[in-house]
């Protein structure tokens, strides 16, 4: 697959802002690609979502699915609105169910601040915040998703935590803290964990200490997931990658992306052996749906990284470069501090960011 790759590629538009940051994302895919020559995409729509559900009855068709599981990779921006909900209350968000069904256990949210774009922190060491928080994506407490037990007295959620995911995950962890260091970085892995009091957490962290003896080139430590989310505030760019349960990733993640200018700038991808899916790491935003007000650097930043990975997973170097591309275009567009956005303040709506990213894509030296 050298010089016609063709890359079938699954895309969930999904609710709310997701159509409307998707489609000129499609467009950048397929400007890189014809930037770097080597390879291309072919878009496959797939109806899903909480609209879906509601007009159809279903928020994850068999034919969507079907597609999904044919593909080379999955693009996904959005699915769930607050107003449509199952019988039992709960949201409807396929994109746990896609989770789940493809065993994409490791959660990559990578938290980089974009350059230009204000971060949170007043000390100058946090624009050079650049770590990545591996969340479990498949178990943990979302095991019990859909199967909590509440009496008038009591109710309770069982967190599970299984061998081979766990191992499956801290060897993701480690390698990608190696390939890190390979490419300049610090090469350190952290396990964020409660150890201290949870015996699952304590085993947890035994298997990652096992695997990490494979990985003596990788500082490999710990942490407590309450000094772990004070740490992100404090030192973050003193992490590197964060190793942790699916609960405590989907907290942390928040965390982060508060860091680097909030969701709308926090890409990520939910990997397993066979399947990827990436999505920016934002919710379907209802609130600001149709205004053109929706951020959609995250969802370029998903798009850059899933070239990245079908780059690498399928031995397609100009993808890689594509992605690659894509992400340098994005700190092209923000470095002078100009485009600002509009949940910064600024007057940047989606428009204004593809078309800054667009020109900078087409400008930039390959
Ligand atoms: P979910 O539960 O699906 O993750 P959520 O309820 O956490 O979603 P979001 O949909 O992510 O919420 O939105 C949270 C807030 O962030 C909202 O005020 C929304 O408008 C804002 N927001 C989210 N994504 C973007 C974006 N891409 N651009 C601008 N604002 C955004």
């Amino acid at each position: 697959m050298t010089n016609s790759a063709d890359f079938r590629v699954a895309v969930f538009a999904g609710d709310g802002i997701g159509p409307e940051i998707t489609a000129p994302t499609i467009d950048l895919i397929r400007r890189a690609a014809g930037r770097t020559g080597g390879f291309s995409v072919t878009p496959v729509d797939c109806p899903a979502g909480a609209a879906h559900y509601r007009d159809q009855g279903e928020a994850l068709p068999k034919p969507s699915m079907d597609t999904a599981r044919a593909s080379d990779a999955i693009l996904l921006a959005a699915m769930g609105l607050p107003s449509v909900r199952y019988p039992d209350g709960t949201e409807i968000s396929p994109q746990l169910d896609l989770r789940f069904e493809f065993g994409l256990y490791a959660g990559v949210r990578p938290i980089r601040a974009v350059p230009g774009v204000p971060v949170v922190l007043a000390d100058p060491r946090a624009r050079e915040m650049d770590f990545v928080i591996l969340r479990e994506s498949t178990e943990g407490l979302f095991a019990s998703h859909g199967k909590g037990e509440v009496t008038e007295t009591q109710a309770t959620e069982t967190m599970v935590l299984t061998r081979s995911v766990s191992e499956r995950l801290h060897d993701f962890g480690l390698r990608l803290a190696d390939q890190r260091r390979e490419a300049g970085g610090k090469g350190r892995a952290t396990c964020v964990d409660k150890a201290n009091v949870f015996r699952a957490f304590a085993w947890f962290r035994e298997i990652f200490d096992t695997r990490a003896k494979a990985f003596p080139q990788v500082t490999a430590d710990h942490m407590y997931i309450d000094a772990c989310a004070l740490a992100l505030v404090t030192k973050p760019w003193d992490l590197d990658v964060l190793i942790t349960e699916n609960m405590f990733g989907d907290i942390l993640s928040d965390l982060g992306a508060g860091l680097i200018g909030g969701m709308g700038y926090a890409p990520s991808a939910d990997i397993g052996d066979e399947h990827a899916v990436f999505q920016p790491c934002h919710g379907s935003a209802p609130d600001i749906a149709g205004q053109g007000l929706a951020n959609p650097t995250a969802m370029i930043l998903s798009a850059a990284m899933m070239l990245e990975w079908l780059g690498a997973e399928k031995g397609v170097a100009e993808a890689g470069r594509a992605g690659a591309l894509m992400r340098s275009a994005v700190d092209a567009a923000f470095e002078d501090g100009g485009l600002k956005t509009c949940e910064l303040g600024g007057d940047a709506g989606t428009d204004a960011v593809f078309s800054a990213v667009g020109a900078a894509l087409d400008r930039a030296e390959i």
